[in-house]
């Protein structure tokens, strides 16, 4: 595969942290495309080592020949697509850049999608390239990659600087980050600095060591990413799977069977029952959705042991939260319910119902059969909930 890809020389070799930075294209993209690539790489460049002087930065440009071509081009494809070329030459981000226009999932249109989890962005030149005033192009595609860099280096919206959501990227300022912003982003690239630990005379060589020394090294940020971001998001966009849930549970109230079943169950056994269920839904999901295959790599990598640490981990916490609220909603339709039906129902006779256990129990089940539903969303939906960090 290095045929593709022309060495460029190292621009500031030192005692520096490097930062290394991959410009991926298609190339068989017009001349014109090309260049403007080549022009946006030599100011980034300029810009980055004059406010960031305490790293090395490099980026290299990288036509490929084995670019997707189905159009419109699925952001997520081009997204997995650079994540393994990133993995294999061993950069710290990667862009994929395309003159040809991006297949929206969740807005209108898309000019570009990064992803914090892949540390890889997409950025379409289409939609800029529409303008005739070349100046104007050249702004446009310098604010648009530094809002996807932003993200990528863990910024937020911000409507004073160059990290303004915006419709469509015409060019207009602001163009840069806040000062604020900068000093953000140089203690974020402090830490990817830091020799990765396949770099490190430490790294273990058994596949389960090597994930137990990332959880380790990286444990409360893999936690923070999963438990403040991830997970909520993607509760949100599983429209099928909370239909499915919706469903289960309702014909679950409606059987006497299943409030019999809940009586004779103990409540230790539930416990266990409860969690055996939650990790096989996750684990029918991950594999389901084929979220193995993200940050794949013939060799152990951390950023790829880190990817499928936190596509796991916002899997389980989603099913979590998510039977946390089932279980409030069972509740609450339980203690609605007039109690000598339910008690009826369970052959508890005149015995006062158990309504906690009943609703972990109800719960439990509306995941089990969620977790089928789950896998009936679009194919690839699901998987860009988790991979994107937006669309913009
Ligand atoms: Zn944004």
């Amino acid at each position: 595969m290095s045929e593709n890809t022309p060495p460029n020389p190292p621009e500031s070799p030192g005692s520096l942290p490097p930062v290394t930075i991959g410009f991926v294209f298609d190339g068989g993209e017009s001349p014109e495309v090309q260049q403007r690539v080549a022009w946006l790489r030599d100011t980034l460049l300029r810009s980055l080592q004059r406010d960031f002087p305490e790293f090395a930065w490099s980026i290299r440009l990288m036509p490929r020949r084995d670019f997707p071509q189905d159009l419109p081009l699925d952001p997520l494809e081009l997204l997995e697509f650079g994540s393994d070329i990133k993995i294999e030459y061993g950069l710290d981000f990667l862009l994929v850049f395309s003159s040809m226009p991006l297949k929206a999932r969740f807005d209108q249109t898309v000019s570009g999608v990064p992803s914090n989890m892949l540390e890889t962005g997409v950025v379409t030149l289409s939609r800029l390239l529409e303008n005739s005033d070349s100046e104007v192009i050249d702004r446009a595609m310098l604010a648009l990659c530094r809002h996807i860099l932003g993200h990528l280096w863990g910024l937020d919206h911000n409507e004073d600087s160059v990290m303004r959501p915006r419709e469509f990227w015409s060019g207009d300022e602001p163009l840069d980050w806040s000062v604020e912003e900068k000093k953000d982003i140089g203690a974020y690239l402090q830490n990817i600095a830091d020799p990765r630990l396949e770099e490190t005379s430490v790294a273990a060589t058994s596949v389960w060591r090597f994930y137990i020394q990332v959880l380790f090294r990286e444990g409360v940020v893999l936690a923070r990413d999963i438990l403040l971001f991830r997970s909520w998001l993607m509760m949100l966009h599983l429209g099928r799977f909370t239909a499915a849930t919706a469903v289960s549970i309702i014909f679950l109230f409606l059987s006497a069977e299943a409030w019999e079943m809940g009586a004779a169950i103990r409540s230790g056994w539930l416990d266990l029952i409860l969690i055996l269920v939650l990790l096989a839904a996750t684990l029918s999901l991950y594999f389901g959705q084929n979220l193995q295959g993200v940050g794949r790599s013939d060799r152990m990598m951390e950023q790829a042991v880190r990817s499928r640490i936190v596509l796991f981990g916002t899997l389980l916490v989603g099913m979590v939260s998510f039977w946390i609220n089932l279980f409030i909603v069972s509740l609450g339709v339980i203690y609605l319910l007039p109690d000598g039906v339910l008690a009826g129902w369970a052959g508890l006779g005149d015995q006062p119902l158990p309504m906690v256990h009943f609703a972990k129990l109800m719960a439990t089940f509306g995941i089990l059969a969620s977790s089928l539903g789950g896998n009936l969303e679009e194919e690839h939906d699901l998987k860009a909930v988790l991979v994107y960090t937006e669309e913009t």
